[in-house]
């Protein structure tokens, strides 16, 4: 049998990788970068030597194929999940609430009385959520947006405020305007209808130990291949299989490819007649960025994990020492904001001047905190997305031995880890079936 080549190290062609090997497949995986993990990675700070992650990354319960891969590499243990969906979210004028939904009740009926002991909201914002239930299970128009599809429902303004907008930027990385509803419906329907699929889920440890230094080991022990450092500059269909030039000019032929690299690089390789109109797709592709900023105090500011901020330009702040249950580390706080092209152009002092200012804000006790260290990370191209007029590229090409594999691939779902794990999955699938 000859060995399917991968292109790509991040989630999705690690996973298509593990699912062959553990077939008894022999793979070959084709990596740009000298490490694996893609977009998803850890590293040292280098003044603390704290570990850092390129941005904190969440699962949900509900990340069924996700924790399958976990499982399979040994990781699964160190995702730690909550036990029941529960966020506390502060206010800068309404102070503080919890929005928890219990595991014990069946949806929708945890979800009323979440909101309802959820002060960010009065009790009129709740019944229009009948409407959300009722469309739950309906064929949504791809092209329609979350702005829209929300007005459909007639969500009140202060829902949106306090739960739609938030959750579409968490879990969409885009704003309502531009995001596909449909995407929004996958998410309510796999995690919030669900007894506990929301309940969200953090690494105990840097990304890069979690998941990619195991999956490299899991594909290695069976017979696998990595080779890191190995960019791939064109796919050229063969009359048997494809063929793959690399930037050192060796041409690598093999039976079948799964590429899972993003839309841009991915176009650049594939030039050749019969991938015009797939050419033309991937060239549409918006990148979407997510903004970091590390802040470490000398003294703790935070109870919980994390907490969500409103009315504040940034979303989220999550309490590292917390999350890795490290009691040596000095208060490590990390403030993220999503969708955060607006922030992009700003300079890393003015950035972590925003995430204190706003830090200030809503936890007023961080005021007496010493500053001890900090720093902004900038993912440009956090996940991309297509216009809503475009359909996402599926599994299939039109070469029968070329797959597509990545979070951007039309897998039902937005850009997330699950979304790049189920298109590697759905791409070693399709090979073993040829
Ligand atoms: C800051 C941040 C926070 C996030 N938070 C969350 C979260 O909380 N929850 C969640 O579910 N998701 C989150 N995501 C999204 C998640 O990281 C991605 O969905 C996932 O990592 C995508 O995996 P992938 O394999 O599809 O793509 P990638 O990780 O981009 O992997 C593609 C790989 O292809 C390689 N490559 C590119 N060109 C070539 C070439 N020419 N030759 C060979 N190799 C090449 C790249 O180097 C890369 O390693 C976040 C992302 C970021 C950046």
């Amino acid at each position: 049998m000859k060995r399917i080549a991968i292109i790509g190290g991040g989630f999705a062609g690690l996973a298509a990788a593990v699912r062959l090997c553990d077939a008894g497949c022999p793979v070959a995986l084709l990596e740009r970068r000298q490490q694996l993990g893609g977009r998803a990675f850890s590293f040292a700070d280098p003044i603390t030597g704290d570990t850092l992650d390129n941005g904190q990354h969440l699962f949900m319960k509900c990340y069924r194929e996700t924790l399958d891969f976990l499982t399979r590499i040994g990781a699964r243990d160190d995702v730690v999940f909550q036990p029941q969906f529960n966020i506390a979210f502060r206010h800068t004028t309404h102070g503080a609430s919890n929005l928890r939904f219990s595991s014990a009740l069946p949806a929708p009926l945890n979800l009323l009385l979440g909101f309802l002991r959820f002060r960010a909201i009065r009790w009129t914002d709740i019944p229009p959520l009948r409407k959300i239930n009722a469309e739950l299970h309906k064929a949504l128009d791809p092209c329609l947006a979350v702005h829209t599809w929300l007005g459909q429902c007639d969500q009140t303004p202060r829902m949106r405020a306090a739960f739609w907008d938030p959750l579409c930027l968490a879990a969409l990385n885009q704003r309502p305007h531009n995001a596909r509803a449909c995407h929004l419906q996958a998410v309510l329907r796999e995690a919030f209808w669900q007894p506990d699929g929301a309940c969200l889920g953090y690494a105990n440890r840097g990304l890069s130990n979690l998941f990619a230094h195991r999956a490299r080991e899991h594909i290695l022990k069976r017979g696998g291949e990595i080779h890191c450092g190995t960019a791939i500059t064109a796919i050229a269909p063969a009359r048997t299989g494809i063929h793959l030039h690399t930037r050192s000019a060796k041409v690598l032929k093999t039976e079948a490819c799964i590429a899972a690299v993003p839309p841009l690089p991915l176009a650049k390789m594939l030039c050749a007649k019969p991938f015009a109109k797939l050419h033309h797709t991937l060239c549409q592709y918006e990148p979407s960025p997510i903004l970091s900023v590390n802040l470490w105090f000398d003294r703790p500011i935070m109870r919980e994990p994390m907490c969500g901020l409103l009315g504040t330009t940034m979303e989220w702040v999550f309490d590292k020492a917390a999350i890795y249950g490290d009691c040596d580390r000095a208060s490590h706080l990390t403030v993220v904001a999503s969708a955060a092209h607006h922030l992009m152009h700003q300079s890393n002092r003015e950035l972590i001047a925003l995430a204190c200012e706003e830090l200030h804000r809503v936890f007023p006790e961080s005021q007496r905190a010493n500053l001890l260290h900090a720093n902004a990370i900038r993912e440009r191209a956090a996940t991309r997305a297509l216009p809503l007029a475009y359909t996402p590229p599926k599994t299939q090409t039109p070469h029968p031995h070329l797959f597509l594999a990545g979070d951007w691939t039309d897998t039902g779902l937005p850009a997330t880890i699950e979304s790049a794990v189920r298109s590697g999955y759905a791409a070693a699938d399709a090979v073993l079936s040829t």
